[in-house]
């Protein structure tokens, strides 16, 4: 059997069955392991695709595989779950080739990292970050997605980061910090973490405001995820952290993507994904990797 953590399954009891909850801070060793190498003093990064998109006023990306955390929501295709199988390696230099191509063709002045989580390579962001700030006239706008667990455990990356994305200095970049739970149990259920890692992600915008890091929170706050005394439980945390940044918040609803729908039905949220399955659901769970 995979000793590898894909997606979060529950019993009959409602409970999470192992090797859930997880441990994050593992997760992202494990994960590195696989989407992250150094070669010739290279830090190269695995990648799915690159392609622009309507979002943010039209948007070069880069599509990154590999996450510490398992959203039971997560909208992102089976590289998530099943690292090991998807993408190839680039190098920053690669990577930045690819996004200002996509930029030129597409006539946009904006590009990002997403798809899973970008800061797992956090060597290899940073380089890609250095190219954008050479070239910035180039671009409005460089979004770095997190989830904020690696700049918890890393406090020098939001210092790092502040280079490339700063309040207060000429730079483009900006990070977009998805806070997923306030409270304990909620937050165990939303991202299959065990509830001892929740205060991670506010130590991560702590780091970033103190950084002088450009950047704003992303909440979840549908209620069928978030109920509003855990929405109130977050907004409180982060304002006690500095009042502007609850007031930037990003408030989230969560459409069905066709893996967030197979996710939520692997945990049995039928409340959520209904008792049909849709075309688009089937699809996506046919073409799910066996172990
Ligand atoms: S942090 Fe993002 S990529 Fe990672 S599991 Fe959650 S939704 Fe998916």
């Amino acid at each position: 059997m995979s000793n590898h953590i894909r997606f979060a399954t529950r019993g009959p009891n409602g409970e999470f069955l192992p090797p859930f909850p997880i441990d994050p801070i593992e997760l992202t060793q494990k994960t590195r392991e696989l989407v992250c190498k150094t070669v010739d003093g290279i830090p190269l990064r695995k990648y799915t695709s690159f392609y622009g998109v309507g979002v943010y006023g039209g948007i070069a990306t880069a599509y990154s595989v590999g996450c510490n955390i398992r959203c039971i929501f997560c909208w992102v295709d089976w590289s998530r779950d099943w690292p090991e199988r998807y993408g190839e390696f680039y190098t920053p230099q690669q990577v930045y080739s690819k996004l200002r191509n996509i930029m030129k063709e597409r006539g946009f002045k904006r590009a990002r990292i997403s798809g899973a989580e970008p800061t797992l390579c956090s060597d290899h962001l940073c380089e890609v970050l250095e190219q954008v700030h050479r070239d910035r006239h180039e671009f409005d706008l460089f979004v770095i997605e997190t989830n904020g667990f690696v700049l918890s455990q890393e406090p020098e990356l939001a210092e790092r980061l502040s280079k490339y994305a700063s309040r207060d200095d000429d730079t483009v970049g900006h990070v977009r910090i998805s806070i997923r739970g306030g409270l304990p149990e909620e937050f165990t259920a939303k991202t299959g973490c065990a509830s001892e890692f929740m205060d991670l992600p506010f130590e991560a915008v702590e780091s970033l405001w103190n950084a002088g890091v450009s950047f704003h929170v992303a909440v979840v706050i549908d209620p069928r995820f978030t109920p509003e005394v855990e929405k109130n439980a977050i907004y409180q945390r982060l304002s006690d952290i500095h009042p502007s940044i609850k007031e930037n918040v990003e408030e989230e609803y969560l459409d069905p993507y066709p893996h967030a729908l197979v996710r939520l039905r692997a945990i049995g949220r039928i409340d959520v994904v209904g008792s049909s399955i849709s075309e688009k659901e089937r699809i996506a769970a046919s073409r799910m990797p066996s172990d």
